[in-house]
């Protein structure tokens, strides 16, 4: 309410005010009165869809989209026939990107029917010249492209597009400017990502984001404690802290804190209850960080700790500045301190040069801490990589076999572990009607492991304790203790 009052008092007779984000918001002001203009030509609502591709980080980028929309008076559609359109992409695997370019077609078929139609294309892949190159030449249809470091300048581009009716092009290549307080829309009224720093300085050699998404800012720590402050009046009670590498958060602040110290501080937050993060890069994750987790009432039992390879010689090529023992010795460490935790990961199969040894090594590991769960990939070449540039590309069928037996040991040793837990009473965060029977809720446990159970919809949002009845292998069916 506080935000619409002060988008309505917006003297537009004025010229833009130079310092953000007042400026961006005497482009939400503005914009409103183009799309009213649209409004009344069409004699209906103009209603927007955006889609995103990728990660956390993209989802969490797209609240913000969202948010700016909703303030400019678009109304939020699930269907891409909608007025505006925007892809916040994703570019970690080369295929997306060809996907994005398929979907473009179709948006085309649309526009062509309705006048009012605009297409806006933003996130990691429009980071790339080359793809911008592509789309400017092949794809003249759309109307806005913008990157990773300006999606707060939305508002301002979009009027801009609006205003010129031709393709608007401003993609940054790096910022340290991070704009706060902008409008966003959350999808749960009960749960929120948010974004403590931005960017990697890692170079892992077959990741791209450090290219795209620019070298670590770390956003000031009061800054985050005030979002997550309005957040908590508003309903939330789980956050999940959200940067490339948390474990480096803070290191370039003009006044440095740790990781650890920034969630004692969230901890304090009244009426928040739970605290989750990702992701969580082995080589810096410091001793202080197990002990502020060990005591925590808040931070949730689950930590994702990508492994990628349990090789040490392709560990050292990949340029993850650990090696296999270092990893167990690390695993070792958080088991003794929060022996419940649950440890999620990441595995690529089929890395440049992995022998059957090699793998041998990744299996080793996967055996010797036994996952609750892991995402396992198949290496994907990635132009703009060092990786892609390695000769002695695993053969497709070989990196197939192996993918196969890593999956099964993975799935094996995640069902024996989830079923650990049956029979006892847990605290469950109540997230949804369930999809398949709305007879049933869908919630989550601390340690990230999903229970459906009967109950009614006025339990969305809050934590309550549930019976773990039964474990079908990945999830849980339970009832109201
Ligand atoms: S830590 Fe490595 S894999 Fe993760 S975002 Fe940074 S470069 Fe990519």
């Amino acid at each position: 309410m506080q935000i619409e009052h002060f988008i309505n008092q917006i003297d537009l007779t004025l010229d833009p005010p130079a310092e953000e984000p007042l400026r961006q918001y005497y482009f939400i002001a503005k914009a409103r009165t183009l799309v009213a203009q649209m409004e009344k030509e069409a004699g209906r609502k103009m209603t927007f869809c955006v889609n995103t591709f990728g990660c956390q980080m993209n989802a969490r980028d797209s609240e913000k989209l969202c948010g700016i929309l909703n303030a400019i008076g678009y109304q939020e559609s699930e269907s891409e026939d909608a007025d505006f359109v925007i892809y916040n992409t994703c570019t970690v695997r080369e295929n997306a990107n060809n996907k994005v370019y398929g979907r473009l077609g179709y948006l085309h078929g649309y526009k062509k029917k309705n006048p009012h139609m605009m297409i806006a294309l933003c996130g990691c892949m429009m980071q790339e010249e080359k793809v911008v190159a592509k789309i400017k030449q092949s794809y003249r249809f759309v109307d806005l492209i913008f990157g990773t470091h300006n999606i707060f300048k939305f508002a301002e581009l979009l009027v801009q597009s609006i205003e010129n009716n031709k393709m608007v092009v401003d993609v940054w290549e790096n910022t340290d400017q991070i704009v706060e307080q902008l409008p966003n829309e959350r999808k749960f009224r009960f749960k929120s990502g948010v974004n403590i720093m931005f960017g990697c300085n890692n170079f892992c050699s077959y990741c791209i984001v450090p290219y795209v998404r620019g070298r670590e800012r770390s956003r000031e720590p009061r800054e985050i404690i005030r979002e997550i402050e309005n957040f908590v009046a508003d309903g939330v009670v789980e956050v999940m802290l959200l940067g490339q590498n948390v474990n480096s958060y803070g290191k370039n602040l003009d006044q440095p804190i740790t990781f650890a110290q920034l969630l004692e501080q969230i901890e304090q937050i009244e009426g928040l209850e739970r605290i989750r993060f990702m992701t969580s890069h082995p080589k810096d994750l410091s001793d202080e960080l197990i002990a502020v987790m060990a005591k925590s009432k808040k931070i949730c039992r689950h930590l994702h700790l990508p492994l990628q390879s349990g090789s040490s010689r392709l560990l050292k090529i990949m340029n993850r500045h650990y090696d296999k023992e270092q990893y167990l010795t690390l695993v070792e460490k958080i088991r003794a301190a929060m022996p419940d935790i649950a440890l999620t990961t990441d595995i690529i199969v089929g890395f440049p040069g992995e022998t059957e040894e090699d793998f041998e090594e990744t299996m080793d590991v996967v055996r010797k801490v036994r996952y609750d769960s892991a995402f396992t990939f198949i290496y994907s070449k990635r132009t703009g990589t060092p990786a892609a540039k390695m000769e002695d590309q695993v053969p497709e069928d070989v990196v197939k076999v192996r993918f196969d037996r890593l999956l099964k040991e993975v799935q094996e040793i995640a069902a024996e572990k989830s079923a650990v837990l049956t029979g006892q009473i847990q605290d469950v965060l109540v997230e949804s009607v369930n999809h398949q029977d709305d007879s049933l809720l869908t919630g989550r446990l601390g340690n990230n492991s999903v229970v459906h159970f009967p109950g009614s919809r006025e339990l969305i949002g809050q934590i309550i304790p549930v019976r773990l009845d039964e474990c079908k292998g990945f999830y849980y069916i339970g009832s109201r203790a």
